[in-house]
């Protein structure tokens, strides 16, 4: 037999066997960081007013103007809806 081709069978069987009967130990389900659970109310997506981007509103920069909220991506866009009129 072919040298190179038994090392690949008998890598192929390995990975079978573990596929088989290595996945006991790990059967945990994996636990999210705490940081990384973000309330699904929350991240509501707001339009940029400026370059009309789509932001989640709890990444967004805001600015009350006139009362109402507004939503940008970036400070720049902050600035430049400032600097209108
Ligand atoms: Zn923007």
């Amino acid at each position: 037999m072919n040298p190179v081709r038994f090392i690949v069978l008998a890598v192929l069987f390995y990975l079978l066997y573990r596929l088989l009967f290595g996945r006991k130990k790990d059967n945990l389900p994996p636990k999210p960081a705490p940081d990384q659970v973000e309330s699904p109310a929350q991240d509501v997506l707001v339009q940029d007013p400026v370059c009309k981007t789509y932001v989640p509103k709890s990444q967004a920069l805001h600015e009350t103007k006139d009362g109402k909220t507004y939503y940008f991506c970036s400070e720049e866009c902050r600035k430049r809806f400032l600097d209108q009129d």
